[in-house]
């Protein structure tokens, strides 16, 4: 890659924007200009899965807006304290799918490790808001776990770094856990699953850039933005040299109401995402997780919203819409 800015100083600007991200609602709502009175289903104090906003992500939302889409994604409200009928704590069955602490195998072929519990955000809507980080144990013991079992098991052509968020590692951890999947020979794939992208674009160092591509197997990034004013400037323009150096960019999004359960968000998404050198993949349908129930759209709406797609948009630009299904063998199509 050519090098934009020399390496010490981009490995230290992710890590202090990550420390410097909001992490109390009143702070947050004073930068937005906005004040509590405005938003009468706040919980400006949750017990758990408190507030997480990185600030570049912050200043992507509209001032003064207490119905932005980017505010919506992370804002506490009391309606997560509802318990309503069908919504729980694991709903993709994680727990079931375990072969090792933090190694999921559901699918044919393709292993998803757990890299980390940390997140840069805190998604209201995350599947994974309520799952037992805690239990992960030492990590460093608990990926040695994992690479044996991977090691061992000679079907997997895929490994996906997932988490939490994979990227919150160091480049050094990554770059030592790569080069041990490299070194197996049966993986012909690497896919990394992670926000930090959107939501923390100087995380696109480029030493990490290259600790991607200059190894054996081919690296794609999966991305998560779910609306358009996600994708600033500084997020195109990292994403593009990473294109360029030979990363394969995907975007997978939620469907979320009040959020992009327009047409016009969802065509203005893969338009941009188009411009940010990313082809959609897959729109998931929410997975029914404690808490998000305010975030559901039926799926008859969620049908009517990819035909209207589909419609305006060439078909490499329409995501595949999809739902987790326990116990399926993969994400299945919501048609
Ligand atoms: C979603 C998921 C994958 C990836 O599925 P693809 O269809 O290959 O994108 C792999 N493993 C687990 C456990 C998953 O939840
Ligand atoms: S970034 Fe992903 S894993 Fe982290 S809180 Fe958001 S949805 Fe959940």
């Amino acid at each position: 890659m050519v090098p934009r800015r020399t390496g010490a100083c981009q490995s230290e600007r992710w890590r202090r924007e990550q420390v410097a991200a909001f992490d109390r609602v009143d702070e947050l709502l004073a930068f937005l200009g906005l004040d509590r009175a405005q938003i009468p289903d706040l919980d400006a104090d949750p017990e758990t899965f408190g507030l997480k906003v990185p600030r570049p992500f912050a200043e992507c939302m509209r001032r003064n807006d207490p119905k932005d889409p980017l505010l919506r994604q992370v804002l506490p409200l009391a309606a997560e304290q509802q318990r309503v009928a069908g919504y729980v704590e694991d709903p993709v069955a994680d727990a079931t799918a375990e072969r090792v602490p933090g190694l999921l195998v559901k699918y044919a072929g393709r292993a998803l490790l757990m890299a980390t519990g940390a997140c840069a955000i805190h998604c209201r809507y995350c599947f994974r808001r309520h799952f037992p980080y805690q239990n992960f144990g030492p990590s460093q013991a608990r990926l040695e776990r994992a690479l044996e079992d991977i090691a061992g098991n000679t079907q997997l052509s895929e490994v996906i770094l997932s988490g939490g968020d994979p990227l919150m590692l160091s480049d050094e951890r990554l770059e030592a856990l790569i080069e041990r999947l490299d070194g197996l020979a049966h993986l012909k794939r690497l896919r990394l699953h992670s926000r930090l992208p959107v939501v923390l674009p100087s995380r696109l160092t480029d030493r990490l850039g290259t600790i991607l591509t200059r190894g054996r197997l081919p690296s794609t990034l999966v991305i998560h933005a779910n609306h358009p004013h996600e994708l600033s400037e500084a997020v195109r323009s990292a994403l593009l040299d990473w294109r360029a150096a030979g990363v394969t960019l995907l975007n997978q999004s939620v469907l979320l109401r009040g959020v992009n359960d327009r047409i016009e968000t969802q065509v203005e998404l893969s338009e941009r995402l188009f411009a940010c050198g990313v082809l959609p993949y897959y729109l998931h349908g929410l997975d029914p997780v404690a808490g998000s129930a305010h975030f559901q759209v039926s799926d008859a709406e969620a049908r009517g919203l990819l035909e209207g797609m589909r419609a305006r948009l060439p078909g490499y630009l329409v995501p595949r819409l999809v739902r987790e299904i326990p116990g399926a063998h993969s994400k299945r199509p919501l048609e």
